[in-house]
């Protein structure tokens, strides 16, 4: 009997593309990875389940052969987007409570283990703490590596009574790897940031784009700035933090700040991002089902990966 595969039957892996273990015997163009880690969270957990609820809806994307389709048209670009493009699910990274060595090192080996296989990780949080040991696993491959880090907040914490690895510093401790030589962020707004934070960051060689900047002067700026700072085809790693968006098309994140942006703003910014650099790989993190309404924000995220993924293999295509 031939099978209609509708979207909401089968084992719900990203996209509904196989799954493989990292470490295992496969090929792949991208790998997604989850991160089910929300111990980094300073206000309102729950980034534990985004993998989850993100893999869930990203079912409606089953754009990968197994449910007989074979990439996407695009109706505004009037073309077609990941043909003959492999995506694997990579399954979680291990976690165990109160433990962040072994959560951190199970991130690093399994993202070490997807680059190994030649594919682009693809990591869907989780807090934002997880950024770093998704960024360190790059040490090896990589050795000017910029940072193009998209949220509504700097990241640029160094410590709170010791503890340095929350989701307040994931820029501070990448920005202080040998191999990260780069940094830019963009969309920054909201009551709580603070300037000696602002002062490091700058100090460290960050370029602060606030979203006050965009919104006067439209994404043209950000892309101008990005222009100057960063020359074609040099190696870049994106991290999206949902708080990126505006509350009102993102309300499933655990520190919504007014102000935001939509969700062509981001697409314009991943594509311009993926047309003129080398992507190197990606995050998408703070998606808190706990806190979402109708699964939209994970919808969203879902959509801007399965893009992001698009624009990527478009721009290696045509080299
Ligand atoms: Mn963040
Ligand atoms: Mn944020």
């Amino acid at each position: 009997m031939k099978r209609a595969n509708m979207a909401f039957t089968g084992i719900a892996s990203f996209g509904r593309c196989p799954v493989v273990q990292p470490e295992g015997d496969w090929k792949a163009d991208f790998a997604v990875l989850g991160v089910p880690y929300d111990a980094g969270a300073g206000y309102r957990p729950g980034a534990r389940f985004g993998p989850r609820s993100i893999r869930d809806i990203s079912t409606r994307f089953s754009f990968f052969g197994g449910a007989g389709n074979n990439g996407y048209w695009h109706i505004g670009d009037k073309k077609p987007y990941l043909a003959d493009v492999a995506v694997v699910d990579a399954g979680d990274t291990d976690v165990l409570y109160l433990d962040v060595d072994h959560c951190f090192e199970s991130i690093e080996e399994s993202v070490r283990s997807i680059l190994e296989h030649g594919a682009v990780p693809v990591i869907l949080g989780g807090d934002h703490s997880i950024s770093y040991p998704v960024v360190k696993a790059f040490g090896d491959s990589q050795k000017d590596l910029a940072i193009l880090h998209l949220d509504a907040h700097l990241d640029f914490r160094d410590e709170l009574l010791g503890v340095r690895l929350a989701h307040g510093s994931p820029l501070r401790r990448e920005s202080e790897l040998p191999f990260v030589t780069s940094a830019a962020a963009v969309g920054l707004r909201g009551l709580r940031h603070n300037l000696s934070d602002y002062n490091d960051a700058l100090e460290s060689g960050v370029v602060v784009v606030p979203a006050s900047e965009i919104h006067e002067n439209g994404l043209a700026h950000v892309f101008d700035i990005l222009a100057k700072t960063w020359e074609k085809k040099r190696p870049v790693y994106v991290t999206i933090d949902v708080d990126f968006l505006d509350p009102a098309f993102a309300p499933g994140t655990g520190t919504p700040e007014p102000g935001g942006f939509t969700y062509p703003a981001l697409r314009e910014i991943l594509k311009f991002a993926a047309s003129r650099y080398k992507v190197v790989g990606f995050d998408l993190v703070e998606v808190n089902p706990m806190v979402d309404t109708s699964q939209i924000t994970a919808l969203l995220a879902a959509q801007a990966v399965i893009e992001f993924m698009g624009f990527i293999s478009e721009s290696r295509k045509s080299g």
